[in-house]
């Protein structure tokens, strides 16, 4: 089964899209084979799609294209050698191997497909390697050019930047820094 979807058609991925920060930049390519396996479904996926991210350094636009390959077991009943008397026993046990329970007849692919393509996304996107990032004082482009307090900044961590520069987008730069 191969078929294209339009991410806004995910109410997750659509999401993600209003939230800034992520663009698909059509529409996802999707390929699912399903094997049926004893009483389960293994379903071979490959999910494929162009989008543009944000460097979570720098605010630059990156261009990437996600190739995303998942093999996941649907189960429409609890397999006879997990029952137990306990339902919560169950229920972990299930989660350990990996099986994904289903209701009626169908497997709903929508929440697995969205939910792939997340998993899939870089959780902290990066224009290079070495990016430079953004001054977290005065928010010029360092990977572009250099500022006088760029000697200021302390050897901190990167994620104290990585606070600094997300308090600084979402004020959208107003607020001044502090001594
Ligand atoms: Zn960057
Ligand atoms: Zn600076």
């Amino acid at each position: 089964m191969a078929y294209s979807k339009e991410a806004k058609q995910f109410p997750v991925l659509k999401a993600l899209m209003e939230e800034g920060g992520c663009r698909f930049l059509g529409p996802l390519s999707i390929e699912l084979t399903v094997v049926p396996e004893r009483e389960l479904f293994k379903v071979n996926g490959f999910i494929e799609v162009d989008v543009h991210l944000e460097c979570s350094r720098c605010l630059a636009e990156i261009g990437s294209r996600l190739s995303h390959r998942f093999t996941l077991r649907f189960s429409k009943e609890i397999p006879q050698d997990l029952h137990g008397s306990d339902t919560q026993e169950v229920e972990l046990t299930a989660d350990q191997i990996g099986l994904i329970f289903f209701k009626g007849d169908e497997i709903d692919f929508k929440d697995t497909v969205q939910e792939q393509v997340v998993l899939a996304l870089p959780y902290k996107p990066l224009c290079h390697e070495a990016c430079k990032g953004l001054c977290p004082r005065c928010g010029v482009d360092l990977n572009k050019e250099t500022c006088t307090c760029t000697s200021e900044r302390s050897g901190g961590s990167p994620f104290a930047v990585l606070q600094k520069l997300d308090l600084r987008s979402r004020k959208q730069g107003t607020r001044k820094p502090k001594k």
